[in-house]
C-alpha cells in the first residue's frame, strides 16, 4: 500500500481530482474543471485524464508514488467491473473508466458511486469516525444518502440501497424526476424550495430573493440563508415546510434503521443552519422514543473535498 492516492469526483457540472494522503485524508493538491457544455463520454474522459495530470502537477508527488485512483460517479455504476452505467446528466452511458484510465495511468482504477465514497470519506476521515452503523444524507439539488452498516458501505441487492431522496412522504403527492409522485426530493431539495419561492414570487408575494433572480436565474443556498436571516417570510415558510418533510423522511430512517448518528451534508445544510436545527429537532419529535433516545446528528465535515477523498480510499475500502 503507497502512501498516496488519486481521488475523482465525477459530478454533474463539475470534475475535482486530488491527491490524497492515505493516513491523514489530507488533500495535497487538487484541479477542478467545470463541464458547463460537456457531453458523451470522448470529451469527459479526455477531461477527468487531464484534472488527474493537474492534480498530480499540483504536487511534488510522482506517478511512482500513487498507490490506485478512485473514481466517485454522480450515477449508475457496475462497481465490479468498473463501468459508468449511465450519468444522464453528462450524457455518458456504458463507459469503462477502469479499463480506460487503468490502461492511461498503469495504476488499478476504481469506481464508486458520489454518495457513496462521500459516505465512505466521512467514516474514514470526517463526522462518522467511531461509529459503525449511520446514514449520510446529502441535501442539495437532488437528495441521496449512503448506508453504513457494521463498518461497511450497505449497497442492497441491486446497488442502490441509500435512495432517500425517493421515500414517499406524501401519496399522490409532488411530481419527482423519478417519475414518481410524492417522493421527498419533490419537497425538501434545494430544487423544491426555488420551485416554491418562484410560485410564491409569481402569485405576487413580496421576498427580498426577487432581488437575486435579476442577477442569477437560479437561487443559490447563500442566498437563501441571508433571506433567513432577515425574516423574509416566503423564504421562511419555504424552509419551514421543506424542513418539515425533511424530518418525516429522517424519522422513517430513524425508525426502520435505528442508527447511531445522521449525518447530514450538502449545500442546503452547509449553507442554512436553520434548516438543520429544525429538520433535527422535528426529526427526534416525529421518531419512536427508543430510537430516537440518543439519536446523534452531526454536519458532514469534508465539505467540497469528501468526494475525493472518499474515492481515493476505494481501494483500500474494497480490499479490506
Ligand atoms: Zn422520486
Amino acid at each position: 500500500m503507497g502512501k498516496y492516492a488519486i481521488g475523482v469526483d465525477l459530478g454533474g457540472t463539475k470534475i475535482l481530482a486530488g491527491v490524497i494522503d492515505l493516513k491523514t485524508g489530507s488533500v495535497i493538491g487538487y484541479s477542478k474543471k467545470r463541464t458547463k457544455k460537456d457531453r458523451g463520454s470522448e470529451i469527459i474522459v479526455k477531461k477527468i485524464i487531464e484534472t488527474i495530470e493537474k492534480a498530480l502537477f499540483e504536487t511534488d508527488i510522482k506517478l511512482a508514488d500513487i498507490d490506485s485512483i478512485g473514481i466517485g460517479a454522480a450515477g449508475q455504476v457496475d462497481r465490479e467491473n468498473g463501468i459508468l452505467i449511465a450519468a444522464p446528466n453528462l450524457d455518458c452511458y456504458d463507459v469503462n473508466l477502469k479499463q480506460i484510465l487503468e490502461k492511461e495511468f498503469n495504476l488499478p482504477v476504481y469506481v464508486g458511486n458520489d454518495v457513496e465514497v462521500a459516505t465512505i470519506g466521512e467514516m474514514k476521515f470526517g463526522s462518522g469516525q467511531g461509529f459503525d452503523n449511520f446514514v449520510c444524507v446529502f441535501v442539495g439539488t437532488g437528495i441521496g444518502s449512503g448506508i453504513v452498516l457494521n463498518g461497511n458501505i450497505y449497497n442492497g441487492a441491486t446497488g442502490t440501497a441509500g435512495e432517500i431522496g425517493h421515500i414517499i412522504v406524501e401519496t399522490g403527492g409532488r411530481h419527482c424526476g423519478c417519475g414518481g409522485a410524492g417522493c421527498l426530493e419533490a419537497y425538501a431539495s434545494r430544487t423544491a424550495i426555488e420551485k416554491r419561492i418562484k410560485a410564491y414570487i409569481k402569485k405576487g408575494h413580496k421576498t427580498i430573493i426577487t432581488k437575486f433572480l435579476e442577477e442569477e436565474a437560479t437561487i443559490r443556498s447563500k442566498h437563501l440563508n441571508k433571506a433567513v436571516k432577515e425574516k423574509d417570510e416566503v423564504v421562511q415558510s419555504c424552509i419551514d415546510e421543506a424542513a418539515g418533510y425533511l424530518s418525516s423522511g429522517l424519522a422513517s430512517v430513524v425508525n426502520f434503521y435505528n442508527p447511531e448518528l445522521i449525518i447530514l451534508g450538502g449545500g442546503l445544510i452547509e449553507a442554512i443552519d436553520y434548516f438543520y436545527d429544525v429538520a433535527t429537532r422535528k426529526t427526534v419529535l416525529k421518531s419512536l422514543p427508543t430510537p430516537a433516545k440518543g439519536i446523534k446528528f452531526a454536519k458532514a465535515r469534508l465539505g467540497d473535498f469528501s468526494g475525493i477523498i472518499g474515492a481515493a480510499m476505494l481501494k483500500k475500502y474494497r480490499e479490506k
